[in-house]
């Protein structure tokens, strides 16, 4: 079924630590490029709410990209899906993840997914609330609420240090109000952008939310539909089609679960009806997911035949 002890998930974990080194922390947001790139941690959540984690297990870090997945349930909660995919589109790009060529060489210059940065900035746009602060919370609460965890917050050195270098991010923002697809002030939304990718916390909660999303949005903890269900399986579709950058294809087929990395090393997967996980290691390879991350997980998934497919 999977992992059953933290002396079991440790062996992975130092047997994985040792790509790290080949692997490069991510510099383009400065903050970030602080990290350790020998870190390495994992959490297992199962519904019973046993969870067993090894490595540097308190360590905290940003969602960065793993926010996009979160954002997309909330807006697709509070808008419906028609108004939600009548401005991003379902399709893999192919492209990376920050870049604006589609938007420029599509018929409609709506972006093609939620994932890549042109699509989640469309999402936060979508994000209701009176302010930017009341739209900040209300993204915050909902995360409080996934992951159980009351005290989770936002790390201002890196919100800060993402809004003053995210030149891309503004330039796809801009193009995008061009094309009426975005209609607020762009500098706002980028503060609630930028913040939302420095939400923190450590590789037990995000565990946790994984596991909502593995079981279709209930948190079994507590027995509670937290994310309805078809929001739920929108959600660990794009996970899979394109959660983990240009590799989503590899990475289906190598380790086969629902997952959406980022760029501070974290990556969280959701195995139906089973168990979340939560990992975190910041040293990425060159398409930007953690090196031993994925060497972690597919130690994993090879063990444990994890594969949905
Ligand atoms: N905050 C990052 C950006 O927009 C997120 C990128 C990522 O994790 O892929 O550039």
């Amino acid at each position: 079924m999977g992992c059953e002890s933290n002396e079991e998930l440790n062996s992975f974990v130092e047997e994985a630590r040792k790509y790290a080194e080949k692997g490069k922390v991510a510099e383009y947001i400065p903050a970030l490029g602080r990290a350790n790139p020998c870190d390495l941690a994992i959490a297992i959540y199962y519904p019973n709410g046993t969870c067993y984690s090894a490595g540097d297990v308190e360590k905290k870090f940003t969602l960065q990209s793993i926010s996009k997945v979160i954002a997309l349930a909330l807006v697709l909660i509070d808008r419906g899906r028609d108004y939600v995919f009548e401005r991003v589109g379902m399709e893999p790009t192919g492209d990376p993840f920050n870049s604006i060529i589609k938007l420029e060489t599509m018929a409609v210059a709506k972006p093609l997914n939620p994932m890549i940065n042109a699509g989640a900035l469309v999402v936060t746009h979508m994000i209701k609330g009176n302010s930017i602060g009341e739209r900040f919370e209300r993204l915050a609460s909902f995360i409080r609420t996934l992951s159980g965890d009351p005290s989770v917050s936002y790390c201002e050195e890196v919100a800060q240090s993402e809004y003053e270098t995210a030149h891309l991010n503004r330039a796809l923002c801009y193009f995008l109000k061009a094309h009426q697809i975005i209609k607020e002030d762009i500098e706002p939304l980028m503060e609630l952008y930028t913040k939302q990718c420095a939400i923190e916390m450590n590789c037990l909660d995000l565990a946790r939310i994984g596991l909502v999303f593995a079981m279709d949005g209930v948190d079994p903890i507590n027995g509670k539909q937290i994310i309805p269900l078809d929001v739920a399986r929108i959600c660990k579709t794009f996970m899979v089609t394109c959660g983990m950058y240009n590799a989503s294809g590899e990475f289906a087929i190598k380790i086969g679960i629902p997952a959406k990395s980022g760029v501070s090393g974290g990556i969280m997967g959701a195995v139906p009806c089973k168990f979340g996980i939560g990992v975190f290691g910041p040293a990425l390879n060159e398409i930007g997911n953690s090196i031993a991350g994925i060497k972690l997980l597919e130690l994993l998934s090879e063990k444990y035949q994890l594969s949905i497919f």
